[in-house]
Order: structure tokens, then sequence, then C-alpha cells
């Protein structure tokens, strides 16, 4: 049985042309939804996200702001712009690229945040709106993970769900969703015992560990759908003949390019055990800034729309 594959850049583009639709209705009215994305200190990995996050607001037609600040800010500092960002009108929506250099206390920052704008949905307002199932700005990526789900038709009712991974950002959101949609949730970490006896029981595995390839076959019962959310570099040969057992195509796109994506379901095991399966790259990947892009507008909707509350 070969594996179906959950298509994210597909997904993406349905959600993009949805968006365009709204974002069209808000100009209409006057409002152009606005985003302000903060970037401290030079991490590679961030200036690519957030550079990928405004041109997205481009595309679409959003008004954005990238802002950057030297690594060696202070945490003061970093509050006096999120307040000064909550006081602008034009701006719906911050985004405080994560993480933060070590001197700035990340946590007073995310709670300096206006939580209508919040569209990262990390404010503690939000947090609590997400566990009581109630309006509120969720993280991208668990968002997008929903999407996927639903829009691939994937029953999560009465289903099985187990999470690998507990981080605010991911695995906590991610189980929320799924329990709020009556899946029956386990969260696992890294002190849980006999990791593919508990992922085997899954209708619905989703990988958020941060560890290349480490969710084998042994991990998947036969059929289960398999959310692969990580995004892991290899850059030896080793590691990239060991992943993609000694595969061509990855050694020459090392050579080339000196990484290779890879998630943390290991990609041949996946399509021979899964029921469907997310890609990497190509899978949740996509999601998560259309995710983003989709709470800025909302953020705008709410706080300046005419219409008011789509939700
Ligand atoms: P994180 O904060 O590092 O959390 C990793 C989680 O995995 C932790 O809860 C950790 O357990 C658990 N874990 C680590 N090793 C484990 C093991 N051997 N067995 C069981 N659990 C283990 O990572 P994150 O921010 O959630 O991100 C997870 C992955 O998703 C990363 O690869 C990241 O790059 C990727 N990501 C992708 C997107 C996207 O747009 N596609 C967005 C966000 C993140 P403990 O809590 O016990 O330490």
């Amino acid at each position: 049985m070969t594996a179906r594959i959950l298509d994210g850049n597909k997904i993406r583009d349905e959600i993009k042309s949805e968006l365009l639709e709204q974002i069209a209705d808000l100009k209409r009215s006057g409002v152009t939804p606005g985003l302000a994305a903060v970037l401290v200190g030079e991490n590679p990995a961030s200036q690519r996200y957030v550079r990928s996050k405004v041109k997205t607001c481009e595309t679409l037609g959003l008004f954005s702001e990238k802002i950057e600040r030297p690594k060696e800010m202070t945490t003061e500092e970093l509050l006096g712009l999120a307040d000064d960002l909550n006081w602008r009108d034009e701006i719906d929506g911050i985004l405080i690229q994560l993480p933060l250099p070590p001197q700035i206390d990340t946590k007073r920052v995310l709670m300096a945040v206006d939580p209508a704008k919040d569209v990262d949905g990390l404010h503690p307002v939000n947090v609590g709106n997400l566990v009581a199932g109630r309006a509120g700005f969720v993280p991208c990526t668990p968002a997008g993970i929903l999407e996927i789900l639903k829009r691939s038709k994937v029953e999560i009712k009465g289903a099985r769900a187990v999470i690998i991974g507990r981080s605010d950002i991911v695995g906590k959101p991610v189980a929320m969703l799924l329990l709020h949609e009556h899946a029956t949730v386990t969260i696992c970490h890294s002190r849980t015992r006999d990791l593919p006896a508990v992922t085997r029981e899954a209708d619905i595995l989703v990988a958020a560990m941060g560890k290349a390839a480490y969710v084998t076959g042994d991990f998947i019962k036969p059929g289960a759908t398999v959310i692969d959310v990580g995004q892991n570099l290899l850059t030896s040969e080793e590691e990239v003949r060991k992943v993609f057992h000694d595969a061509r195509e990855p050694l020459d796109a090392l050579k080339k390019k000196g990484s290779v994506l890879v998630g943390d379901v290991q990609p041949e095991d996946v399509k021979e055990k899964a029921g469907a399966y997310t890609p990497v790259p190509g899978g949740v990947g996509p999601l998560t800034i259309i995710m983003l892009m989709s709470n800025t507008i909302e953020a705008a909707r709410l706080r300046r729309g005419s219409r008011g509350a789509a939700r």
C-alpha cells in the first residue's frame, strides 16, 4: 500500500485564495491588514523566516513592517518597542521572531504584546482561550496542522492521536486543538517510556521533536495518518547516507546546497507504513506562514473591520 501524500503546498494555495477574497473585502471597507515583524539579532534562520513572512505579506497585499534591532538589545527596550506597536493603529499583528537573545526575558516580552495583536498565539490570554475552547489566536503551525487534517478529510473525532513533543509552540497547542475536535489525545516527550509502543496506538501521529528521521516504521501503526512537523538540516554525508539509505538524489543535493532538509519521520518508512502523511519539505512547513497571514487578517477584522467578528 502506498500512503497518500498530504500536500501542504496545495492546501496553502487553497487557503491563500480564500484569504485574498477576505483581504479584498477588508480593503473595500478601507482596511489594509498590517503585520509588524520584529527581528532581534542576526540568527540566519530567523532572518530567513522573517524575510519570507514579510514577502508573503507583500504578495497578498498586506501592509508589513520589518523591524530589526541589534542582538545587544535589552528586555526594557524590546518592551518599549512592543508598547509602541500596540498603540499603532495600522499594525494589526505583532510577530516577535523567536528565539530571542539570552539576555532578553522572552516570557515578559510575549506578555507585553496586546492579545488582540498576538498573531502568534503565545500570549497567556490566547493560550487560555485555546485551552478553554474560546475564540482567540492559535499558534500558526498547530493551526496549519488542523487545516491539513480537516481539508484532507482525516477523521479526527474518536481517533487516537499521539503527539511527540510538548513545546508551547507546537506540541501543547496541537494537543488542545485535537482534543477540541474530539480525538483521544496522548502527549509524549523525552521521558516517555517505550515511545514506539505508545505511538503505535495512534490513528493520527504528530511528530514535533526536532530529531532527524527518529520516527521509524516501528513507531507507526499501519494505515495511520502521520504529520511530520520536524525541520532538521543534515549537513554531513554520513547523516544523509544513514537517513536516505545511500540514495543518490539527497547526496547530490547535499553537495550542491550544503545541507538536506529532513523531518522527524523516516521518509521511506512512512511511505510504506502510513495511510497518509505530510512530506518534508512540502507538508506542514507551507502552512505556517499562511496561517500567520490568516491570523493577521482576522486581527484586522476584529479590531477594525466594519463587519465585526467572524468567529
Ligand atoms: P522543542 O521546543 O525543542 O520541543 C521538542 C519536544 O520534543 C520536547 O517536548 C522534547 O521533550 C521532545 N523530544 C525530544 N526528543 C525526544 C525523544 N527522543 N523522545 C520523545 N520526545 C522527545 O521543539 P519545537 O519548537 O516544538 O519544534 C519541534 C520540531 O518542529 C523542530 O524540528 C522544529 O524545527 C519544527 N518546527 C517546524 C515548524 C514548521 O513550520 N514546519 C514550526 C515550528 C517548529 P522534553 O519536553 O521532555 O524535552
